[in-house]
């Protein structure tokens, strides 16, 4: 074992260990391809010591006061602050995401963790009177052991959110970290190894197949959150009713529209769009407004606008402060990405800007490409239909405001949706109509704990960051009892 390159282990049963093969996956750092560690390949064998663990940790778990659970999900939270600086480094370099941005998702991290604990006495059953002769009550239990699996964008903000409400409802917790970018689960994994009881958060990494596909099928897992594309969403539904009978939550991809329109300022709409772009992670953000839809009059001018701030982006380094946007995150995803921008290309949407690896020594190596901004797109197109996740914009042109619903709606994705206007009636009307989860008015890219977050259609099924999902970590038991 070299001692600059970790080797991150996974946490089984309140211990740090190796895979029982012994293997381990290589992990690049994309902005230069250097390897800067490596994560155990678990089997399925090391998924079901997890999860025997888990079943052997939980009732006692559940057992507890939920206030002595909060405190410490707390405590997890503030040991993950303590260490932000190493997650941090880590994460970028694991990531390609730009530091300065990142800083807030270990915030998010904390904050998800903190949120969830403070909520277990939410966890409320009913009285109904359902019949005069007998009290008829409900109670919340926990499903037992929880399978969660995330994806590469936002590593360690996923992974601390995804245990902190099957945690709250009294479940263990098996997790999946992604494979390209999984080395800050090693901390996360010290840190509950250290401050939760033995067996109650096990984490796993390796590739989807066979390590979350082993969590999928297991048989004692009967409630899987996962959080990725909609394909492994489907090949995830599809395994788990192989094997039972299990409920499960999807967060899914997006393929998301900005809608402007024409009492708007070109330069404003320019400036939002870029942002809710999420240029900083490459684009790679399931809210991402990767469809602008402008209406025709300020279509020109916004378009300027958008391709001169883009042109502005400093792509650099991601450990520079001073970098607005990184790599992708690993050669395969690149390598997908560049071919939807040829589809693009080949399917006659003009290329406003970007397109190619940018010039430079610093960006031979890695995964770069520029930001990249499409015009004349329209909804038959696959760049025009199909979820990217990468830094590529395209923008549409509306004449009223059918017109501008119609393209909205025209995907199989329905996540997120930005409406800009200031004019109420329509603003509202709008947000009713468009097919969307979670929609902005005047607004974009925020997440605000307490409301619940998920997809329409293909992007998803169940709500988080709010009491939908810790109660989605329940089951409800009706219980009757005779009076007379
Ligand atoms: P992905 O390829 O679907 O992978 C997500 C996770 O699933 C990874 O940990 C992956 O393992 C695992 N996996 C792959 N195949 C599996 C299988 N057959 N059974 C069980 N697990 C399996 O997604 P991604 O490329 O990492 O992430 C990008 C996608 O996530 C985008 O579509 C994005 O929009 C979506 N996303 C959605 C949200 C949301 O809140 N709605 C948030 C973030 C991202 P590996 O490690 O082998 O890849």
């Amino acid at each position: 074992m070299n001692g600059q390159i970790r080797h991150s282990q996974m946490l089984i049963d309140g211990q740090m260990v190796a895979s029982e093969s012994g293997e381990w996956l290589a992990s690049d750092n994309p902005a230069n391809e250097e390897i800067i560690g490596y994560s155990a390949a678990a089997t399925a064998a090391d998924v079901h010591k997890a999860v025997a663990a888990a079943e052997r940790a939980q009732p006692a778990w559940a057992a507890m006061d939920p206030n002595a659970r909060g405190k410490l999900v707390r405590q997890v939270a503030q040991a993950l602050r303590a260490r932000a600086d190493e997650v941090l480094k880590l994460e970028v370099q694991d990531t390609g995401n730009t530091i300065t941005k990142m800083k807030g998702d270990v915030e998010h991290a904390a904050h998800a963790m903190e949120f969830f604990a403070g909520l277990g006495t939410e966890i409320k059953g009913e009285t109904i009177p359902a019949s005069s002769e007998n009290l008829h009550i409900t109670v919340r239990e926990p499903y037992g052991v929880v399978g969660r699996i995330v994806p590469f964008n936002h590593p360690i903000k996923f992974a601390a959110h995804a245990i902190a409400a099957p945690l709250m409802a009294g479940n263990s917790v098996v997790l999946k970290p992604p494979e390209q970018s999984p080395l800050s689960a090693e901390i996360l994994g010290e840190i509950c190894r250290d401050i939760l009881p033995r067996g109650v958060v096990n984490i796993v990494t390796g590739n989807g197949m066979p390590t979350g596909d082993a969590i999928v099928r297991h048989p004692v897992i009967k409630r899987i959150a996962f959080t990725g594309s909609v394909p492994t969403g489907m090949a995830i539904q599809r395994a788990a009713a192989e094997t039972g009978i299990k409920a499960i939550t999807l967060e899914l991809g997006g393929k998301n529209p900005l809608i402007a329109f024409p009492d708007m300022d070109p330069d404003k709409i320019a400036e939002v769009a870029v942002n809710a772009m999420n240029f900083a992670w490459s684009g790679q953000s399931c809210g991402s407004t990767s469809r602008l839809l402008v209406h025709e009059s300020l279509h020109a001018a916004v378009l300027k606008r958008v391709v001169e701030r883009v042109a502005e982006l400093r792509l650099g380094d991601p450990l520079d402060p001073n970098s607005q946007m990184g790599p992708l995150n690993s050669r395969r995803h690149y390598e997908r990405v560049c071919s939807m921008v040829q589809s693009g290309l080949n399917e006659g949407a003009t290329l406003k800007h970007g397109g190619k690896r940018p010039l430079g020594k610093q960006f031979e190596k890695g995964y770069w490409l520029e930001p990249t901004v499409f015009s004349d797109v329209n909804s038959k197109m696959y760049i025009g239909r199909e979820e990217i996740f990468g830094p590529v914009l395209s923008v549409f042109s509306w004449r009223d405001e059918a017109e501008a619903l119609a393209i909205a709606n025209s995907t199989e994705y329905g996540l997120t949706a930005s409406i800009w206007t200031n004019d109420i009636k329509t603003a509202l009307r709008m947000a009713r109509n468009v097919k969307s989860g979670y929609v902005w008015i005047n607004g974009a890219s925020s997440h605000f704990y307490g409301t619940p977050f998920g997809g329409f259609k293909n992007s998803g099924l169940g709500r988080e960051e709010g009491l939908e999902e810790l109660l989605g970590y329940t089951e409800t038991k009706s219980i009757h009892m005779k009076l007379a």
